[in-house]
């Protein structure tokens, strides 16, 4: 192998995993990519591409097996408030997800891993700061007392904190971020695991001009949403910053869920209308704080949400078009 810095992406076959690989190609690096499938929407960019079960310790063997620069750890099992919020998922996400989780940082510190990333969710935040639409709070030191709402939330604290107890016994070198909602093309649209934008962006693509959308809970809830670009942008700065987090990767441009809906309605220039059903919510408000990213990385989003929802609607009203004629 030549000199080039070499990167481990966990969950490369994802979201965000597969935009990395890309981003870090771009830069230079050296990339092996691992998951349990082929990214879905194109071919990977990385150099060499595991399909593996990360669950597995003869696997994950395999895949750490030298001192890599940086590993990511994004592998989990994870989708929107359809999937983690029911709770008919709860043990699954708690069981996968940590075993990965356990055997990623033990077998990243056995081979002499120089750094290593770990997605943590806002997802941790307690449930009693979030239960105001107009006025969550979801500063990093807000964390504890403990009481997320969600056993996926759970699950990323326990991880989180396994990762920082690697760095203070063994010290290996880890970062730790907080994502707010990424979204962008190229992510999960349909199927059960999308996430609010993608799933507001599939319904109206999906809805005749004159029909109606089914948007879960009475609207008012509130989020932010950040851009991939703008999310690996943050990353990549934490990466190659002393800064070890825990950290929030997020956007401060809150919105209520049914805003999301009427923004995506605008793009589509269809008249539809939006019918409130009961579903799955999570916390009644939910939005970044940025000010220890500002101060530690002098970072902050550049792009309007308004500017990614529309190439993530272009982007999925274009598979929903190719569904249908396929
Ligand atoms: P994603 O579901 O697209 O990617 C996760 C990948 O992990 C999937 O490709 C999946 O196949 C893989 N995976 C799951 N179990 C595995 C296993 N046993 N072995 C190997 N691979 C396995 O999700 P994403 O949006 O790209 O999220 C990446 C990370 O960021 C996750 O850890 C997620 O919890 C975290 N996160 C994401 C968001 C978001 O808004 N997208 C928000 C907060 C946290």
């Amino acid at each position: 192998m030549s000199q080039k810095k070499t990167a481990l992406v966990c969950g490369a076959g994802g979201f965000i995993g597969s935009h990395l690989v890309r981003r870090l190609k771009h830069e230079g690096f050296w990339v092996r990519g691992v998951d349990l499938k082929n990214p879905e929407f194109s071919a990977t960019a990385a150099d060499e591409f595991i399909v593996g079960d990360l669950r597995e310790q003869s696997v994950c063997r395999n895949v750490v097996d030298m001192p890599f620069d940086e590993v990511y750890q994004l592998a989990a099992d994870m989708g929107g408030a359809g999937y983690i919020f029911t709770g008919n998922h709860d043990a699954d996400v708690m069981h996968n997800s940590a075993t990965i989780n356990l055997n990623i940082v033990e077998l990243a510190h056995k081979a002499g891993v120089k750094k290593i990333f770990y997605s943590s969710s806002a997802c941790m935040y307690p449930e009693y700061n979030q239960n105001d639409p107009d006025n969550p709070k979801c500063s990093e030191d807000s964390a504890y007392p403990a009481a997320p709402d969600s056993e996926y939330g759970w699950e990323k604290l326990f991880s989180e904190r396994l990762y920082l107890a690697y760095q203070r016994n063994y010290g290996l070198n880890v970062r730790v971020a907080r994502y707010h909602n990424i979204f962008g093309p190229e992510g999960t649209w349909t199927g059960g695991k999308e996430k609010a934008p993608a799933a507001m962006c599939r319904k109206v693509a999906e809805t005749p001009d004159g029909g109606a959308i089914e948007v879960w809970g009475d609207g008012k809830q509130t989020r932010s949403f950040l851009y991939i670009d703008e999310c690996l942008e943050a990353m990549r700065r934490l990466m190659d910053s002393d800064f070890i987090g825990p950290v929030n990767i997020g956007s401060e441009e809150m919105i209520s869920i049914n805003g999301l809906a009427e923004m995506v309605i605008g793009f589509s220039g269809k008249n539809v209308s939006i019918n409130n059903i009961p579903g799955p919510t999570g916390v009644r408000g939910r939005n970044s704080d940025n000010t220890l990213i500002r101060e530690k990385l002098q970072w902050s989003p550049s792009m309007p949400l308004r500017a990614g929802m529309e190439k993530t609607y272009s982007w999925i009203h274009a598979q929903v078009e190719a569904r249908k004629s396929a």
